[in-house]
């Protein structure tokens, strides 16, 4: 569970993403204060990861208090943008799919955790793509929509560590890091990239717009 709660905070990483393109692209209210508050929680949590990994109560401290002060951010905003983003997303539709075969449950926060390294992977590959000159197909539409925005989003992108960082992170906390050491498949990560944004249609993240819907 300590494990479990450290990845629901490295979700933060790509809800706070996602919150600023929606805000950049999708016309989505933004609180910067809030946006910080979240972001100094998480920073706290990954400068204590040793001790989190560890289990001191320091470690345990720490964890505790940036999922408390993630949830008052949310509270102070009123709704979930700054917490919750396509790596959650990704999360209930790996969940609803568990439920649906009949599979054992997976906690919360080990599939968000996991989920956070595939969406920043599925971003870098996509803004990449985008940003390409000859880009074309499904990257040429998204380089349309985010337009002159694009080189400021690939920017704050890269402000984010990337996937191998955020498995490293989750390794060092105790959990599991990659969506397979959760029983989830190659097949339903890729299914859950084309279709978890539908399962919140009132969300801008980025998946929505690589996904191309409006
Ligand atoms: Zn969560």
């Amino acid at each position: 569970m300590v494990a479990a709660g450290f990845g629901d905070m490295l979700g933060k990483y790509t809800s706070l993403f996602d919150w600023k393109v929606g805000h950049a692209i999708g016309g989505e209210d933004y609180d910067p204060y809030v946006a910080k508050l979240t972001a100094m929680a998480l920073a706290e949590c990954v400068a204590n990861v040793e001790a989190i990994g560890d289990r001191t109560p320091a470690g345990i401290e720490t964890l505790t208090r940036a999922l408390i002060v993630s949830g008052l951010a949310m509270l102070i905003f009123g709704q979930s943008h700054s917490a919750s983003g396509a790596e959650h997303h990704l999360s209930h539709y790996w969940e609803m799919e568990l439920l649906r075969t009949g599979r054992r449950q997976v906690l919360h926060g080990a599939k968000v955790g996991a989920a956070c390294a595939v969406i920043a992977e599925h971003y870098r590959i996509w803004l990449g793509q985008a940003a390409e000159p000859q880009a074309s197909g499904p990257a040429a539409a998204l380089a349309l929509r985010l337009g002159d925005r694009l080189p400021e989003i690939a920017g704050w992108l890269g402000e984010l560590p990337d996937a191998s960082r955020i498995r490293e992170l989750l390794r060092i906390a105790g959990g599991p890091a990659l969506p397979e050491a959760l029983g989830i498949g190659a097949e339903l990560v890729a299914r859950s990239l084309r279709e978890a944004d539908e399962i919140r249609p009132g969300r801008k993240t980025l998946l929505r717009l690589i996904n191309g819907r409006p």
